[in-house]
């Protein structure tokens, strides 16, 4: 025992660990946690009475963009005001992406990140890494990074204008060189041979819901299949990101039984469909994959753990940049969503008939499956001895409120959306975070990055 850290004991809540709510405590030592069972009359610095609250593992958003330039358009959340609303709802640790830029190492992409980040994160954080240039140093310096615990690698089979795009041969070339290293690649899924097919009148350009039409099922599941059948051969561990249809999630439920393959889908996808890009200001619901139809049959499918797990793919753009087009072309809007704050709120509406179901589906979705795929399952994602003490205390009955994405000046991607989760109290690390869903010490942000300087 170290006779010099802090002993909390979070006391009466129902705790998620092991796949079970039982009602017990937590004993936290420093910053680790030190115990799970009853502590009556042990001496404790500090005691949570959590009683009718959930007591889970913190959360980890797997798939964030912050403090980036995406197209024309700067993102609206820096690391700061992104980590703020994801930890005041529960997410103590954020993956977000370094991607190396045009005439830029990939080193130096992530020194400017840490540059960024460093001492304005309020929950951990690691990277994934988006190479695009793969000459010859940049191969080293990938192996390098792999060594040191940059462990996951994202490509992209589209966007071939922004320079990101990936053909069969390079993403077999990857899979071939890095696999055997260790990496996990993560794959957004659209094939860009069947996006570059599809030509549209000017006319139907105006409207934002033709991009369901630009970007349709068939590209995703088509990518999915031929990436599917790229891993098998090459034994790469696949990670696929913001599923959309419930054709290629289907595929790849059933490609897990024979190979290392994960898939996450994000909260736009279960409760907005293709009508939102209907509306008027419809362009403001712009992402890609596009808003689909059918979702009733995509929530059961997520209900019923088709997902491994559940991330934000959080891109939030200032209203003014989101409205920032010609309205003759949608493929000119800012693409993506905000979502960071809302993530919780949308995961337990899946099972917020079974309340007990929603918080072990949370524990096992939302904090256990994405740390061990992000590389840090020894150490988060579980309330366990020895593990990090990144613990949430969620109140599952507080009073209704509406559901918050980003605390910029972002387009809102749930509105007239509420929730009667509260977060009574996050630890980061066993220090105090979050009480009353409010940051303790804003001014002072305490996260941490997991990754060493390159
Ligand atoms: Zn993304």
């Amino acid at each position: 025992m170290n006779a010099g850290a802090k002993h909390t004991v979070i006391k009466n809540g129902r705790v998620v660990s092991e796949g079970e709510v039982r009602v017990t405590d937590v004993r936290i030592e420093g910053d680790r946690i030190a115990a799970i069972g009853p502590f009556d009359g042990e001496p404790a610095d500090r005691v949570i009475d959590a009683s009718g609250c959930y007591v889970l593992p913190g959360f980890v958003d797997f798939h964030v963009h912050l403090d980036d330039r995406i197209g024309r358009f700067y993102l609206a959340d820096t690391y700061e005001s992104g980590s703020r609303i994801a930890l005041q709802n529960g997410i103590t640790t954020i993956c977000s992406f370094v991607t190396q830029g045009p005439g830029q190492s990939l080193r130096e992409a992530i020194r400017i990140a840490r540059e960024k980040a460093g001492g304005e994160t309020h929950c951990d954080l690691l990277w994934h890494l988006t190479p695009t240039t793969f000459a010859e140093p940049d191969w080293t310096d990938i192996q390098e990074f792999l060594a040191s615990g940059y462990r996951t690698i994202k490509l992209y089979t589209t966007y071939k204008p922004a320079g990101i795009f990936a053909d069969q041969a390079r993403l077999q070339e990857v899979f071939e060189k890095l696999g055997p290293l260790g990496a996990t690649f993560l794959l957004h899924c659209e094939d860009d041979d069947v996006i570059a097919g599809i030509d549209l009148p000017p006319l139907e350009l105006a409207h934002a819901f033709s991009h369901t039409r630009l970007r349709p099922e068939e590209a995703e599941v088509l990518a999915v299949e031929r990436l599917l059948a790229l891993a098998l051969r090459t034994g790469a561990r696949l990670h696929v990101v913001h599923v959309s249809t419930s054709e290629a999630a289907s595929r790849i439920r059933i490609a897990r039984e024979t190979q290392d393959v994960t898939s996450e889908t994000c909260p736009q996808y279960l409760w907005l469909d293709h009508g939102w890009l209907t509306r008027e200001d419809g362009h403001r619901w712009l992402c890609s994959p596009p808003l689909r139809g059918g979702r009733e049959a995509f929530r059961d499918l997520a209900a019923s753990g088709t997902f491994d797990f559940f991330t934000t793919d959080h891109c939030a753009f200032r209203c003014a940049d989101k409205d920032d087009w010609d309205r003759r072309d949608i493929r000119g809007v800012a693409n993506g969503l905000a979502g960071l704050g809302a993530l919780p709120h949308l995961v337990w509406r899946l099972w917020s008939d079974d309340p007990d179901r929603a918080a072990v589906e949370m524990a096992l979705r939302l904090s256990r499956n994405p740390a061990q795929r992000a590389g840090i399952g020894a150490r988060k994602g579980s309330l366990e001895p020895g593990f990090d003490a990144d613990v949430v205390v969620l109140d599952p009955n507080g009073p209704d409120h509406p559901v918050r994405s980003s605390l910029a000046d972002a387009v809102e991607t749930y509105p007239g959306f509420t929730s009667p989760l509260s977060f009574r109290h996050v630890l980061l690390r066993g220090r105090p975070a979050v009480a009353g869903s409010q940051l303790t010490s804003p001014g002072e942000p305490a996260g941490q990055i997991l990754q060493e300087p390159v």
